[in-house]
């Protein structure tokens, strides 16, 4: 299986590749974790990648496509989750799958509106010990700090003003893609404000009918 999972930041991009990942045994592939497990670690790369997420700007092609390739090596059954997040990143995946003799099975576009965005983004925490994401109201963090023991922090680049310029670029950038991939008969779209069971009900659906 090697899909990609296309949609704006809130959509539960994360969450529905995780259980996919979960229920097939896929590796799931998320450039904004590896960009913040950069970041983490201090090294130069991380220091020059922070400011473009603090920012909520997308990192530089040249530099997010060598950071995301050695991850898909070695690895026959993928979700791509955050790339790509253009054009010329689209292309620079196909050129990269051609080397290793892969094809796309299929891509999937979670599609919810501006507003239920907004509302999803600044209520989102994410556990600091297991990398999870909740929401405060929808789904909240357990008490029990057995199942995560947090603490619970708001992600950097999840204030207003990030948001708002994410969406922008998600708008001129990323949603572009959909009609790219469509052209292709590779896209299936999926109604990402429905609970979350049903949209990976939808999301399986759809991975059946490429896969
Ligand atoms: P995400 O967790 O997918 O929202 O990604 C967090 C941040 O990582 C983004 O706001 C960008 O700064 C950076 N990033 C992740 N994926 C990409 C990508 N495909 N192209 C450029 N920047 C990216």
């Amino acid at each position: 299986m090697k899909i990609i999972l296309l949609g704006p930041q809130g959509a539960g991009k994360g969450t529905q590749a995780s259980r996919l990942s979960e229920r097939t045994g896929a590796k799931h592939i998320a450039t904004g974790d590896i960009v913040r497990a950069e970041i983490k670690s201090g090294s130069d790369l991380g220091k020059k990648v922070q400011e473009y997420n603090d920012r909520g700007d997308l990192v530089p092609d040249e530099i997010i496509v060598e950071m995301f390739k050695p991850h898909l090596d070695g690895a026959d059954s993928w979700i791509l989750d955050g790339f790509p997040r253009n054009e010329s990143q689209a292309k620079a995946l196909e050129e990269a799958l051609e080397e290793l003799g892969l094809e796309l099975d299929g891509v999937i576009a979670l599609e919810a509106s501006d507003q239920e965005l907004v509302e999803r983004l600044s209520g989102r925490r994410q556990s600091e010990a297991t990398g999870k994401t909740y929401h405060i109201q929808h789904d909240p963090p357990p008490e029990d700090s057995d199942r995560d023991p947090g603490p619970f922090v708001q992600r950097k680049d999840d204030t207003e003003e990030s948001i708002k310029n994410r969406l922008n670029i998600y708008h001129k950038q990323t949603e572009p893609l959909k009609d790219y991939y469509a052209e292709r008969d590779l896209l299936t779209t999926v109604d990402a404000t429905q609970a979350i069971e049903s949209v990976t009900k939808d999301v399986l659906a759809a991975v059946g009918e490429k896969v």
